[in-house]
């Protein structure tokens, strides 16, 4: 008769609650360097990273770890439903994937992408493509390696082993299967607004307004959508992101610029997407993947969820319009929620994917996923990356890239090694429209009680359907559970053509 699993699991649990203590660590060190830290600080914190980095490696790694998992894979049912089984699948997938990595491989591409950052920032600074490309090279080559460390599925590739990181399950096959369909309505739906009678005015995002102002509407909007503020911050850094340390500890950053206010606002809300997910997640399963939350992807789901389906509705501007007077005054007299809700969603095809609008924003990542999957694979060699990169703005959204700062040295994803990152921003953007869906059809009213300040059914949804599972179910998994469908791109063409068909009188 098998002994109980309890002694093999409790353990197995403490090494992953100590890892995860240590990861939240170092969740604070990042905040605290994007946000508060003085410059000089940064040689000694990117140490302080490292020894981090390297001791929940060594926890995840080690031999320990995966005696304990073989001892409860043969006491446990991995098969079942149940947070013991979800917790042993997800610490196997962890283990294995850190074993797979020689310490020296880890090493170096620590190494490789803190000086590559660096070079990339200055490349950029001054549009100078040559100085990055031997970096970006050795960058390539380097990831290379680390795929074929980890290894793909027979009929998969390079890109496959690096996006398992960041989005498990996914490979580059089944994104292109998505992207090719979405790609190809979206550019009928550009065609057809860029030559429309009528385009949304931008009246309220010309107007300046004092940033203590912008601060205290977004801090607002934010608690009234559900952020807590008990459990939580919001800050200001030059790239918002959300950061912190665990679920009652959770720290948002967002940016202001004299107008544009609602730039502030929707990088405010997508954050709080972010953070009222981690929020969400159970503090008793902290520090263990049921715990954690599912993927990439998914966290990006309830970003954009917040950010567009609701921050960029015309129920959500009913109510936050009036929102507007009592902190700006009368800088936005004539602002009424026609007015806003336009500025809110003006398209523009552009250079910038981080300034693009809701319509334009996946071809920018489109371009890069293509582009990444092409240099992982050896059919595009690095010093052919600006041309092609060019070309391909010009054929996706109609734009000449001027130089490379605006072109190909714009994200510092790929400096630091970060391939196979991308089309997670997609696929959340993917994720959002088909769980919008769903919520609507679960809670009669729901966008409609946005009008009224009503946002906690929307939240209660979310938490009971996505935040409380943590790495329950696979994203696939939580996907069919949620909406009963694998994920398309349908439910997101059909949010942008009804939205923005009529707001360009069409
Ligand atoms: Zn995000």
């Amino acid at each position: 008769m098998p002994l109980p699993a309890a002694p093999a699991y409790d353990r197995l649990v403490a090494i992953s609650r100590e890892a995860g203590l240590l990861g939240s660590v170092d969740g604070l060190l990042g905040w605290d360097q994007e946000t508060m830290m003085p410059p000089g600080g940064g040689e000694h914190r990117a140490r302080q990273l490292a020894l981090l980095a390297r001791l929940r490696h060594e926890r995840l790694a080690s031999p320990e770890l995966g005696g304990l998992l073989a001892d409860c894979e043969g006491r446990i049912d991995l098969t079942a439903d149940t947070i013991e089984a979800a917790n042993v699948r997800a610490l196997r997938h962890d283990h294995d994937r850190a074993v797979r990595l020689p310490a020296s491989l880890v090493e170096e591409i620590a190494a490789t992408a803190s000086t590559a950052q660096h070079v990339w920032a200055e490349a950029r600074e001054a549009s100078d493509f040559g100085r990055f490309q031997p970096w970006l090279e050795k960058t390539v080559d380097l990831c290379r390696q680390k795929a074929a460390c980890y290894g793909w599925a027979g009929d998969g590739e390079p890109w496959d082993a690096l996006a398992e990181d960041y989005e498990p399950g996914c490979t580059a096959a089944g994104v292109a299967e998505v992207f090719t369909p979405l790609r190809d309505r979206l550019r009928i739906l550009l065609e057809e607004i860029t030559a429309a009678p009528t385009r949304p005015s931008g009246r309220l995002d010309e107007i300046e307004l004092p940033q203590a102002a912008q601060m205290a509407f977004c801090r607002e909007i934010a608690e009234a959508i559900g952020f807590d503020f008990s459990r939580g911050r919001l800050d200001t850094s030059t790239h918002p992101f959300c950061g912190g340390s665990h679920c009652d500890d959770v720290r948002l950053t967002t940016r202001f610029h004299p107008a544009m206010v609602t730039d502030a606002l929707s990088s405010t809300m997508h954050e709080c997407g972010h953070g009222m997910y981690e929020q969400g997640l159970l503090y008793e399963h902290a520090g263990t993947p049921c715990g954690e939350s599912v993927s990439l992807g998914i966290h990006e789901s309830q970003s954009r969820l917040w950010e567009n389906q609701v921050g960029r509705s015309w129920s959500f501007w009913q109510w936050a319009a009036p929102r507007l007077a009592p902190h700006f005054g009368s800088a936005v007299d004539g602002i009424d929620a026609r007015a806003a809700y336009e500025s809110a969603n003006r398209v523009a095809p552009g250079l910038i994917r981080v300034e693009a609008d809701e319509a334009t924003y996946n071809m920018h990542v489109m371009i890069r996923f293509e582009l990444e999957r092409a240099l992982l694979s050896g059919d595009l060699a690095v010093a052919e990356l600006p041309e092609t990169w060019n070309g391909m703005y010009r054929e996706y959204l109609g734009v000449a890239v001027p130089d490379d700062r605006r072109g190909c040295l714009q994200d510092i994803h790929w400096s630091m090694a970060a391939l196979g990152y991308f089309p997670t921003y997609t696929l959340g953007t993917l994720y959002s429209a088909q769980f919008f869906e769903a919520a609507c059809d679960a809670i009669p009213g729901l966008a409609e009680g946005f009008a009224e300040g009503q946002f906690a059914p929307l939240l209660a949804w979310l938490r009971e359907q996505i935040h409380r599972h943590g790495r329950r179910y696979s994203p696939r998994q939580l996907c069919e559970r949620v909406t009963g469908r694998p994920l398309s791109a349908e439910p997101l063409m059909r949010h942008l053509e009804a939205k923005f068909r009529p707001l360009h009188g069409l």
